[in-house]
């Protein structure tokens, strides 16, 4: 290792040079379209290194979702070397380097907005020179759009692992942030003020919760500590930004713990605000039906079988569907009138968050009205519903219910019977399930900008 740098939570613009012999990044384990970039990069006259996930996921053993590469080439620049790329998103450019179905994304080294910038009497503050980033009144960024130097680039990226840099001149990591130290500790660290860092994109105080799920780390004291006071900035984030952050929390295999983070960390709530009022779920129904959801949604991840939001979503509101469902039918509306309403009330409430698609949001109104035809078990009427395209989730809702302790006596039996009985309709069932988790598009090896979008 050279050049030992300074604290991690003090910006430093020295880096520590890990060569090969001392980090466990193998070039076997890259995307060789990731390499090849970096290659071609470098023989253009570039300098090119992958950042993030990739190398982070690699030093702790894991399979990068993607290899994100960052550069001191302009996009212009990137264009050029590569035939085969787009340039992609309006305030802040990045490459999207095309092979087959994989997409290699390259960005250009940028510096944190002027506001955050608060290294004084360094090259760091005198090198921003394009200055064309914004903040709202509490200090959020609305644009970020500088470009900068490799050590600038470190320092506005959000914790001290994501900011590790791996070049193949030599194939050495650079680390800027002391984040190797961090890896091995397993220590999750924000880089410069955490509060302030938090109020510039509250998004981070997700992508914490999610990376130490992931990763098994632990939340560092000073990165913790405004988690809590900081989770209503979360309300000022645009609900389709939300809507993808929802997936990457939910949908990786860790959701049942990323879940018990966000309750302990006052978070759940202000992703969910039907759910407000019934936090820290004192009904143990309430808060078994949404464990044993995540829990389901983990397994059949596990197990490579489909999932969709549409599901999760509905039984995470199920809670105060359910309650509002009971207000109606004191009310003296039809249970299906009553159901009906409380579907749209909650859903309309959850929207001001989390922007649910209505591909999702329609599925999901039908689970809830299902639940309803559901009791009608006689055996003509269910041989009918059997054969329905919702039947099979409405069931499995049916289920969920029954376990969190529902007394719906003894219905999801009579339905599992049922089924038992009519094998004919469980080959329906089965034709007509389909993966479900987004719209049919060509797939894409990486997850997409769209996260990315609002803080680039
Ligand atoms: P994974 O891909 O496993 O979900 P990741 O850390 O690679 O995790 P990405 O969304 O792919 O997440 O982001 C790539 C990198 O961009 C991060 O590692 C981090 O360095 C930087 N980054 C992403 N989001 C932010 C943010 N909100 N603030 C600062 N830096 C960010
Ligand atoms: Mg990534």
């Amino acid at each position: 290792m050279t050049k030992p740098s300074k604290q991690a939570s003090s910006p430093s613009i020295e880096s520590t040079i890990i060569s090969r012999a001392e980090h466990g990044v193998s070039r076997k384990s890259i995307s060789p379209f990731a390499l090849k970039v970096l290659y071609k990069l470098n023989d253009a006259g570039f300098d090119a290194y992958i950042v993030g996930g990739g190398v982070r996921d690699l030093l702790v053993n894991l399979v990068p979702k993607d290899f994100d590469i960052a550069t001191n080439a302009s996009p212009e620049q990137v264009s050029k070397v590569f035939r085969n790329s787009r340039m992609i998103g309006r305030r802040f450019r990045i490459v999207h380097v095309h092979f087959g179905r994989e997409i290699i994304e390259v960005s250009t080294f940028r510096a944190q907005s002027s506001q955050s910038t608060k290294v004084e009497g360094n090259s760091l503050a005198r090198s921003v020179k394009h200055l064309d980033s914004a903040h709202n009144q509490s200090g959020m960024i609305l644009r970020d759009n500088v470009y900068g130097t490799i050590e600038e680039d470190a320092l506005r990226r959000d914790f001290t692992v994501n900011a590790l840099y791996y070049t193949v001149k030599g194939f050495t990591v650079h680390d800027f942030c002391h984040g190797l130290e961090d890896i091995k500790n397993q220590t999750l660290r924000i880089i410069g003020d955490p509060e302030q860092r938090y109020r510039e994109d509250p998004v981070r105080i997700l992508r914490a919760i999610r990376l130490v799920c992931k990763l098994n780390f632990s939340i560092e004291k000073n990165t913790e500590t405004p988690i809590k006071t900081s989770a209503y900035l979360l309300e000022s984030i645009p609900p389709a930004r939300l809507f993808d952050e929802f997936i990457k929390l939910f949908f990786n295999g860790n959701s049942l713990q990323t879940f018990h983070k966000l309750i302990s960390y006052d978070v759940f709530g202000v992703l969910f605000p039907p759910l407000k009022t019934l936090i820290p779920f004192p009904d143990a129904i309430d808060r078994i039906m949404l464990e044993g959801a995540f829990q389901s949604t983990d397994d059949r991840i596990l197990n490579g079988k489909s999932v969709t939001p549409a599901f999760l979503l509905a039984a995470i509101l199920w809670p105060a569907v359910r309650r509002v469902f009971q207000q109606n039918i004191t009310a003296k509306l039809s249970p299906m009138l009553a159901m009906h309403e409380a579907g749209r009330e909650i859903i309309e409430m959850q929207l001001n968050q989390i922007a649910i698609p209505k591909r999702f949001s329609i599925p999901m109104r039908e689970i809830w009205e299902y639940q309803l035809r559901l009791e009608r078990n006689n055996a003509k009427k269910a041989a009918i519903l059997i054969t329905k395209k919702r039947f099979r989730a409405a069931y499995d809702f049916l289920l969920l219910r029954e376990d969190s302790g529902e007394n719906l006596k003894g219905l999801g039996q009579w339905w599992s019977n049922f089924q038992e009985a009519n094998p004919q309709a469980q080959i329906a069932h089965h034709n007509q399930q389909k993966p479900s988790l987004s719209k049919p598009r060509k797939r894409r090896v990486k997850s997409g900008p769209s996260t990315k979008k609002t803080i680039h």
